[in-house]
């Protein structure tokens, strides 16, 4: 049976939020061994996405779920993107689903946290199926950590360092996109999950440390970009009360 990697996307309603979902579903029209766990930070799924999924033509290789993140922890319009964990309740929630699947399926799976804002290169997927059965797949990540480029640094096939400028004390100083874990390693580490109980910019190295060493990381895309970790501006939306106000038809 051949490998799947599933992909992980927490998502939550604003404007810019279809337009990174089309953008995605067209990345993933071009990836034929790709499931979509798709788990939106709301009480229940939307229409919205579930149309999107639909047109896409991705309903046979997704799923849609839902997880609403605690409003104690929830980010305001107010507070610095950085200052709450983002995505945990939904990852987790992706990874039980994820498990209960794969206890069924005999073949390889991969498991890649993707952001709904990130830019993917199709050939990171290609490189991802390299990923030997209980290892850890790592490779660089664009525009993050204040740096070009920040990557793990291979010698001899093996990683024996990281690039990273920004708190390269934490046990994996990378991104959430410049990894994915073999499934057979949260079959077997039943406890690793991501939690609110960890200091900014420590949810990489809180999954990683559960199933992992940074001795068996498997580089790939070795001299390679193939992800970048883009952020959208949130889009201004002033001018739709005045344009409600003048009584003409909704702009969509
Ligand atoms: N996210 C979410 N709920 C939120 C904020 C973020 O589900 O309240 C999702 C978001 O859609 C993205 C992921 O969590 O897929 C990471 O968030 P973001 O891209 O804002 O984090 P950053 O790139 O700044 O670390
Ligand atoms: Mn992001």
């Amino acid at each position: 049976p051949s490998t799947i990697i599933y992909a992980v996307t927490p998502t939550y309603y604003r404007p810019v939020q279809k337009a990174e979902l089309t953008r995605l579903s067209h990345l993933f029209r071009l990836v034929p061994n790709l499931f979509w766990v798709i788990v939106e930070d709301a009480d229940e799924t939307s229409i919205l996405v579930r149309n999107l999924i639909n047109r896409s033509g991705l309903s046979h290789r997704s799923v849609l779920l839902h997880a609403k993140t605690p409003s104690d922890y929830k980010l305001s319009k107010k507070d610095p993107h950085w200052s709450k964990p983002r995505g945990v309740e939904q990852r987790n929630l992706a990874l039980d689903w994820i498990k209960r699947r794969v206890k069924h399926e005999p073949g390889h799976g991969i498991v890649y946290f993707m952001d709904d804002d990130n830019s993917y290169s199709v050939e990171l997927f290609e490189e991802m199926l390299k990923i030997e059965r209980g290892r850890v797949g790592v490779w660089g990540v664009g525009l993050v950590g204040a740096l070009n480029l920040e990557k793990p640094i291979v010698e001899s096939g093996k990683v024996v360092g990281f690039n990273s400028m920004w708190r390269p004390e934490r046990p994996f100083p990378i991104d959430m996109a410049g990894f994915a874990i073999s499934c057979d390693l949260f079959m077997n580490n039943p406890d690793a999950a991501f939690s609110y109980n960890v200091q900014k910019g420590y949810q990489e190295s809180e999954i990683l440390r559960k199933v992992t060493t940074r001795e068996q990381l498997q580089p790939l895309a070795i001299n390679q970009v193939l992800v970048w970790h883009t952020r959208t501006e949130p889009s201004k939306m002033d001018n739709e009360m005045k344009l409600a106000k003048k009584n003409l038809p909704p702009s969509d």
